[in-house]
């Protein structure tokens, strides 16, 4: 075979062969192409190195380079390293027993390969349990704008984003949208739960016996931190009792540490009915994602016909070294005190970077644990956002300073102005120091 590097550079070989997301085929488009990583830094091919305060895409959460992770796979590989999903292994058990210390009730665990198939999972698993109790209309989900569930036609309904959808379109029926809470911009939410309510009239309006659940974060994530007010989450659970419909909680970031807590919906004094995870699952290594469903759900499924089970079947889901790796990651959570990490560093964190509201273009900082958003406005009376290409400019003057820090996109409603932080719970009080160093001084000069 051709030995590519006697003919190309590594940019001109990414270039010809590589399809990345979000970029088309113009040439000149390079990539910094990443070749190592320790902690929480990475390094690229001309030796540069850089904070990753994204945590890759939210989900290096114990940091690069970590040995063991990559023992336990390998040891994994060379014991068993397949087992279809439709029967058993020990990593699986062990890692599903393990889940469930960490949610702190009793769930049942479907093993998939990404977050978006956790979705697709969860909303199968949801209109069985309704066609089998009962509710055989229930097929309706509701969501909000400005979320992000996934890039299957399942997920990618649900997701609130319409710039995701444009041109993939038709996706999946029966999803549906309500206006997420932002407490930033309509502060009554605090005292009136408007966008809660809204989910009420929603479901009233599309008729109860139409809806199947409601999707979300607990904390809305890529589409701008956006925190819901203290109450909102207990009250949607309320409103899906109300109306027989299932909470489905996406904690494919916020999961695992993230906000401080095991799971985001544990800051917010919830049960919900099934809970989708993946990234810091396995802190990236290697793909896994899951479904843990409420046992009562489950138990909807006992009946003899083939057509009350759950036939829904993935190749990859739930591969032994990606179990056995899970395992390992969540032993360096408890280990080295990670969620205590998140939520005592966020805290920090938040108060640090107060400081620069008396910047003109910061209107809100906001967070929890290690997931942080800057708000940035043209004019902080009317909140207009900034201009996109001036937050672009931020983010490239502080990967110039050596520090990955990613913000929203939702050019439909103009709301690309969100600064976004989810470094390694694992960072150092040097990573933490420099983080706070770099975003300040990259204020400077806009
Ligand atoms: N849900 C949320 C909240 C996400 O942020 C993402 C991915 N960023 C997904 C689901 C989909 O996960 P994946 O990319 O692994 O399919």
């Amino acid at each position: 075979m051709q030995d590519l590097q006697k003919t190309l550079t590594l940019q001109e070989a990414d270039e010809k062969y590589l399809w990345h997301s979000m970029k088309g085929s113009a040439p000149g488009q390079a990539n910094v192409v990443f070749t190592k990583g320790d902690g929480a830094w990475v390094t690229d091919s001309d030796g540069n190195r850089y904070l990753d305060a994204m945590s890759g895409l939210w989900c290096v959460n114990v940091g690069y380079g970590r040995q063991e992770l990559a023992e336990a796979a390998y040891k994994q590989l060379q014991e068993l390293a397949y087992v279809p999903l439709t029967q058993s292994h020990i990593p699986a058990i062990k890692l599903a027993e393990k889940l469930n210390e960490w949610l702190n009730d009793e769930y049942v665990i479907f093993f998939s390969n990404s977050g978006s198939e956790a979705n697709e999972a969860a909303f199968k698993i949801a209109g069985q349990y309704h066609q089998q109790t009962g509710g055989h209309n229930r097929y309706k989900f509701v969501s909000r704008y400005r979320s992000y569930h996934g890039n299957t036609m399942g997920a990618l309904a649900a997701t609130g984003q319409s710039q995701r959808k444009f041109k993939y379109e038709p996706l999946s029926q029966g999803f549906l949208h309500v206006a997420p809470p932002d407490i930033y911009r309509n502060p009554d939410d605090v005292s009136t739960l408007s966008s809660a309510e809204e989910i009420d009239r929603v479901m009233t309006w599309e008729l109860s016996e139409t809806i199947a659940g409601v999707i979300m974060e607990p904390i809305i994530t890529g589409g701008g931190i956006l925190m819901p007010p203290q109450g909102y989450m207990a009250r949607v659970k309320e409103i899906c009792e109300k109306h027989g419909a299932l909470l489905i909680c996406d904690e494919v970031i916020c999961g695992f540490g993230r906000t401080g807590k095991p799971f985001g919906f544990m800051n917010y004094d919830v049960k919900p009915d099934i809970i989708t995870m993946a990234k810091g699952i396995t802190s990236g290594y290697l793909p896994l994602s899951a479904t843990a469903v409420k046992k009562e759900i489950y138990e909807a499924y006992a009946g003899e016909d083939t057509y009350d089970r759950f036939r829904h079947v993935n190749t990859f889901g739930g591969n032994p070294a990606a179990c056995a790796l899970a395992l390992k990651n969540l032993e360096i959570y408890e280990n080295e005190n990670l969620i205590q990490r998140s939520r005592d560093l966020g805290e920090k964190l938040l108060v640090e970077l107060q400081e620069l509201k008396e910047h003109p273009y910061v209107g809100d900082v906001r967070g929890k644990g290690l997931l942080l958003g800057i708000e940035l406005v043209r004019d902080k009376h009317t909140k207009e956002p900034l201009e996109a290409e001036i937050v672009t400019g931020i983010i490239t003057n502080c990967k110039e300073k050596g520090l990955i820090i990613g913000k929203n996109a939702d050019t439909v409603a103009g709301f690309n102005n969100i600064l976004q932080l989810a470094p390694p719970l694992s960072i150092t009080d040097d990573d933490f120091s420099f983080i706070v160093k770099t975003l300040k001084e990259s204020f400077l000069h806009v």
